[in-house]
């Protein structure tokens, strides 16, 4: 039996592992105690591992060849492997979940499989790795036939995956794409310190260099530093990618998209308020509609005085306000960094790679799979999906 080691004890290590041990002798090295660590902070503890929906936009990378991984075939296959390792779904909204609500169900039933087939576990930082004739040798002490890097990303380094697999490619002559962190929070120019904390449904407009680029619709997080919540995780790469190149990044904000999407339309929602309730000030009508803070905040932005009449404003100071609501813009400055990102796009250039084993065009015998490689995914249970569909084709060595 040959020998496999793999970098890398998480998602796709671990499923890379439970396929290669069919054929070979598998061995993990993990730098943390125990196996899995980010699969259990997924989806809030609960481990959103699937989407139905898998489509192929759902997925990005700067290769377009990318979909010779993502595609039909091996999805199929990334379906069944989680059948066959025993996790039982709960599916909301086409999105897969353990029925156990727990994380800690999924990476059970990884690490168990990975056990019950043979696959040894060594606990221990990997900081080199050589190639001698035909022979990988790691840390100067172990010796392997084959190896397969699946040490993730630089998203969330405090679960273990810090960057360094990228310093490993790189010592075998990979070019690496920049990684930057997705799926992560926006920080704004403008002060929005007094809104932090206020949620809301709204339909987010990503421009970069004023051009309309992406739309998303969805409960939005005011935070001290700017904005998080699923639509802004969703436009978050995009952005970041667009910030490196140095181009104009904002993002405007229609706070009512379930009532309104042009001034017309909102003015007279608000004259209908108005009668409705008995001709109140404009900050009661509008306190129906939003957290307190964000009324002040809007009527002062709009140099509206709180207890105004809508009959006494003059049109351009109600359209004033009603763009407002339907357009808060913000001059995006920032990502909300790594620690705080869910996943890193760019990655081992796919370029270099065999695309249908996921082998090193560059070191025979090197394998890569999941966050490592240029290829990300939306929020949505995406990034997991990529990980076992990855790990499952760079354990099938041969
Ligand atoms: C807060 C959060 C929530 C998320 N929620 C979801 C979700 O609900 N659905 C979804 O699809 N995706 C989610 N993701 C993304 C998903 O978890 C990752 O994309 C996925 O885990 C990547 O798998 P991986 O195997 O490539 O890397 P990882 O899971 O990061 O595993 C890499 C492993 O390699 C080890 N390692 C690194 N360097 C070395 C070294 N030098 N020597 C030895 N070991 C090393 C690390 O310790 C780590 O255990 C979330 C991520 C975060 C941070």
């Amino acid at each position: 039996m040959k020998k496999v080691f793999i970098i890398g004890g998480g998602a796709s290590g671990l499923t890379a592992a439970i396929k290669a041990s069919k054929n070979h002798d598998v061995t993990i090295i993990e730098k943390n105690e125990k196996l899995g660590k980010k699969i259990l902070i997924t989806g809030n503890g609960k481990c959103n591992y699937w989407n139905e929906n898998q489509d192929i936009n759902m997925y990005h990378s700067s290769s377009k060849e990318y979909t010779k991984i993502v595609n039909q075939i091996n999805l199929v296959k990334a379906h069944a492997f989680l059948d066959s390792i025993g996790i039982v779904p709960f599916i909301k909204n086409g999105y897969y979940y353990p029925n156990s609500g727990q994380a800690i169900s999924v990476v059970n039933a990884l690490v168990d499989e990975a056990i019950n087939s043979g696959v040894k576990i060594i606990t221990e930082e990997v900081t080199s790795i050589v190639k001698k004739e035909n022979k990988f040798i790691i840390n100067n002490k172990y010796e392997s036939d084959y190896v397969i890097i699946a040490t993730g990303g630089k998203a969330a380094p405090k679960t273990g995956s810090d960057g360094t697999g990228y310093n490993i490619a790189e010592s075998f002559g990979h070019n690496i794409i920049k990684p930057l962190p997705a799926l992560v929070g926006l920080e704004i120019e403008e002060n929005i310190k007094e809104l932090s904390g206020i949620r809301l449904i709204g339909e987010i407009k990503l421009y970069i260099n004023n051009e309309l680029s992406q739309t998303e619709l969805g409960e939005i997080q005011f935070n001290d530093y700017g904005f998080s919540g699923i639509p802004i995780l969703q436009i978050s790469s995009s952005a970041i990618k667009a910030l490196d190149d140095n181009k104009n990044v904002s993002i405007s904000i229609n706070l009512l998209p379930n009532i309104a999407d042009d001034i017309l339309g909102l003015r007279s929602f608000l004259k209908v308020q108005d009668r409705h309730l008995n001709n109140k000030s404009i900050s009661q009508i509008l306190d129906q509609l939003f957290n307190y803070k964000l009324s002040n905040y809007l009527l002062k932005m709009s140099k509206i005085d709180n207890n105004s009449k809508i009959d006494k404003l003059t049109n351009d100071d109600l359209d004033l306000l009603c763009h407002n609501i339907l357009n808060f813009n913000f001059k995006v400055i920032k990502d909300h960094g790594f620690e705080n990102a869910q996943t890193t796009s760019g990655g081992i250039d796919l370029r270099e790679i065999n695309l249908e084993t996921l082998e090193s065009l560059k070191v025979k015998g090197l394998y890569f799979c999941g966050e490592i490689l240029d290829v990300d995914g939306a929020c949505g249970g995406y990034n997991l999906s990529f990980a076992w569909l990855s790990g499952l084709i760079a354990g099938e060595i041969k």
